[in-house]
Formats: C-alpha cells, structure tokens, sequence
C-alpha cells in the first residue's frame, strides 16, 4: 500500500479543519430552461464540447476523490439530464466502491423520460427546482413550460426517489405569495421543501439582489398559517429544518446570505471543463484537464487533489463584495 492510499480519509482536510467528503459535480453547462436569476438572457458562452470531462475523465477524478475519502457526489450543472447517457455515467459512480451516496439536482423537464434508469443506476436522492406552481409565472422565471416538470415529478415518485426535494428560490415580488401553495403540494406528495435566498453571481447578479428575500421573512409568513416545530432531515445539507406539527412535511431554509454556513462546508466542485472550484463565491481553483491529458498518473492526481483542498477559501462574501464573483451558478456547477 502506497502512502496516499494509507492517508486516505484523512487526507482532504482543508486549512480551516473542514473535512471535503462531498463533491458537486457539473456535468455540462448547457440548460433547457433560462431561469432569469441563473442565466442572461440570449447567454450562449457555452464550454466547447472538446474541452467536456469525458465519461472516462468524470469516473478518474470521482474515483481519485472517493480514495481520499470522499462518500457523496451530485450530479449538477447547468441541467445534468441534457448530457447525453447520464444513466451510464451514473452507474459508472455508483460502482465506485468508495461511493456512499450519488444524489441529483435537475429542473426535471426531462426527469419523465429518464427517472427509471436513474434510479435502476443507483442515483438515490433527486432534488427538483421548482420556483412556481403557476404555468405563466413559470414561464415568466424559466422561460419553460410546467407541465414537463409536474410530470417529471410523478416519474420520479413513481421510479421509487425517496424523499424527492423540491427547491423553489424564493423571490421578492416574483413568487413571494406562493409559499404556501408549495407547502400544501408538497404535502400532498409527500415531497421535502426548502426554500433558498439568491445569490449574487455573474451577469444575472442585479436580478438576483433586486428580488433577495431573507428567508426569516418567509418562515415568520409561514408560521402565521402552520404551527413550525424544529425538524430533522438526515444528510440536510446546509438546509435548517422545520417541520409542519401533525404533518410529514419538512422545510428547509437555505441561507447563504442572511446566514452562511461557511464553517461547516464540506465541498468542492467540479466543473464540465475539468476545473476544480475551491468555493461557490470565490475564484480559487484548479484546472484537472489539461493534467488528465497530459497523463498524469493516478498517485499524482491524488497529491493534486489533496494539494487543492488546502487552497479552500475560509468563506465567500457575497454579502460585502456582490460584484466579485463573475461567473454564472450554471458555469460553476450549482
Ligand atoms: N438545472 C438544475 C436545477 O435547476 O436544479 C441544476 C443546476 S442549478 C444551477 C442548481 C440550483 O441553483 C437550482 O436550485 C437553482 O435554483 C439554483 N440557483 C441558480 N442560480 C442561483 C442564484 N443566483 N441564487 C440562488 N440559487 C440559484
Ligand atoms: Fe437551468 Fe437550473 Fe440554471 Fe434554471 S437554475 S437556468 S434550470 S441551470
């Protein structure tokens, strides 16, 4: 046994002491929906396709990280269900013997067409973008048509995804009088809600503070209609949970703003063109491609994975410097 493979788990250990145990990774950039807080409109400064991690690339890189201990892996993007054979990708993850947990995170119009494969794959946990329960308004956000999305939602629940999550954004005069349309639907479902603040990033950052709702305000509103009892959700995330008393529904506040929840994270994030992104609101990285293509062996790719971990920024700062982050959530891999 090598040294890096006896250094194992402890190895991604990051100069704040966080241990790196998950990975989001993007598999393209490209989306069939326009969400307004994502995307510019008419946005088209796509990846090239040459420089695309391949299938063979995607699987080097997760196997090098699950080596160095890390257990849980989404797939991502830009929308993950528009790369071409995801099924396949994902059961090339899921043999990975160090892979605990594959989860996905899709805006689900494609998600009727490919949630039985998913899950034969072995993805075990599907979370849904879901902004708006009415068709115009849902046109207005994304650009796209609900009723794909309200359909994916009943493959997925069908295919056995168990609990699925939806994520609306929650939005100031955009769909701040919805909140509990979504809370009786997921009820009715029995899917798990979490609400997210907006972020400023890239080209869409002035729509995204121009609607910013801090989420205390939406679960104050909340807890005039609903009696809120403190709620747990195993593998939450950075979500805070609340549960609806004598219901089976969770609520999850996401809060990168209003409370960041920088001294517990866990991740790192790969991108479709092989870059290595340190924090979600900050530029450090590191480019995996052109080293791949140069033939760097596995032991090596290790070191330089272990080696990134300790550029991990302490936090972001989205909150005092909202025009530092220049490139889009979908670029990133959100
Ligand atoms: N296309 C997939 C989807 O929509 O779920 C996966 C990628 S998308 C970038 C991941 C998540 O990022 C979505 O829940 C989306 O709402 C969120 N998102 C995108 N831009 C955001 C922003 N500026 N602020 C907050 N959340 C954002
Ligand atoms: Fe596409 Fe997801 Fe971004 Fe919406 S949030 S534009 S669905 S990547």
């Amino acid at each position: 046994m090598n040294n890096l493979t006896t250094q194992n788990e402890t190895s991604l250990i990051d100069p704040f002491g966080r241990r790196i145990e998950y990975v989001r990774l993007s598999v393209t950039d490209k989306c069939n929906l326009r969400c307004f807080y994502c995307m510019p409109k008419g946005f088209k400064d796509f990846e090239q396709p040459e420089h695309w991690l391949t299938h063979d690339e995607i699987e080097r890189v997760i196997k090098a990280f699950t080596e160095l201990g890390v257990a849980r892996v989404r797939l991502t993007g830009g929308e993950p269900l528009v790369r071409k054979n995801i099924s396949q990708l994902s059961k090339r993850l899921t043999a990975l013997p160090g892979l605990k947990d594959l989860s996905l995170s899709t805006n689900a119009v494609l998600l009727d067409k490919h949630a039985s494969d998913l899950h034969d794959a072995g993805v075990s946990r599907i979370n849904v973008s879901l902004d708006s329960l009415n068709p115009e308004r849902f046109k207005e956000i994304t650009g796209g048509e609900l009723q794909p999305v309200l359909d994916g939602l009943i493959a997925a629940k069908q295919a056995g995804f168990s609990p699925i999550k939806i994520n609306m954004v929650a939005m100031k005069g955009i769909n701040d009088d919805e909140f509990e349309d979504m809370v009786e639907f997921c009820i009715k479902h029995d899917f798990t809600l979490r609400f997210i603040e907006t972020m400023p990033m890239g080209a869409t950052r002035e729509d995204a503070t121009d609607h910013y709702l801090d989420l205390q305000t939406v679960k104050q509103q909340l807890s005039q209609r609903y009696e809120l009892v403190p709620g747990v959700m195993p593998g939450g995330g950075p979500a805070r949970y609340v549960q609806i008393k004598n219901t089976n529904l969770r609520i999850g506040f996401i809060t990168p703003i209003s409370q960041h929840f920088c001294e517990t994270c866990n991740r790192v994030r790969l991108s479709v063109d092989g870059t290595l992104y340190l924090c979600l609101g900050q530029d450090d990285k590191v480019e995996l491609r052109p080293l791949l293509r140069d033939g760097i062996s596995d032991d090596e790719l290790k070191t330089t994975l272990i080696k990134a971990i300790g550029l991990k920024p302490e936090k972001h700062e989205f909150k005092d410097k909202p025009d530092q982050v220049i490139r889009l959530m979908s670029m990133t891999g959100g």
